[in-house]
């Protein structure tokens, strides 16, 4: 129930589960990364940044929730470029937390790919929304106590 970490690859072709392409194509805003933001319903999958608006749009940014590095450790290629390893997300977020995971073993199975895959992602997502609460409160602290004053003289 309430207990099921949301995970946005529900709503990929065969849920997420299956070897889709790698996307084709350059410039990923106008090009390829237009699936993959309509199947992460046109918002960042991790602070849900709406980006049907043009500002949003902008922060657009496509990753590999499994880097690409692990290429080196023996797995697929074919698994790694998929569509179904990548993710829309904003700018910002990908800013605020963009260290590798740490992948100690190549999976036998595709299944267990995903279920690395998201594991991955649920980490990664944790991650960026502690760093943005961080980020929220030095704000808060500082810009909006700043701008207060300021703004009251
Ligand atoms: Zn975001």
């Amino acid at each position: 129930m309430a207990d099921a970490p949301h995970l946005p690859f529900s709503a990929y072709p065969g849920g997420g589960r299956e070897l889709l392409d790698p996307p084709s194509g350059t410039g990923a805003r106008k090009g390829y990364a237009r699936d993959i933001l309509r199947w992460c319903g046109y918002q960042c999958v991790y602070c849900a940044l709406g980006m049907r608006t043009f500002n949003g749009w902008l922060q657009l940014s496509v990753d590999h929730v499994v880097p690409q590095q692990v290429v080196g450790m023996g797995f697929p290629r074919e698994w790694i470029r998929s569509s179904a390893n990548l993710v829309a997300g904003c700018r910002p977020c990908n800013d605020l937390f963009n260290r590798d995971p740490v992948v100690e073993s190549v999976p036998s199975t595709l299944e267990g790919f995903f279920d690395l895959r998201d594991a991955i992602f649920l980490q990664r997502r944790a991650k960026i929304l502690a760093r943005r609460d961080e980020e929220r409160a030095w704000f808060e602290e500082h810009v909006i106590e700043e701008g207060g004053t300021g703004g009251a003289v």
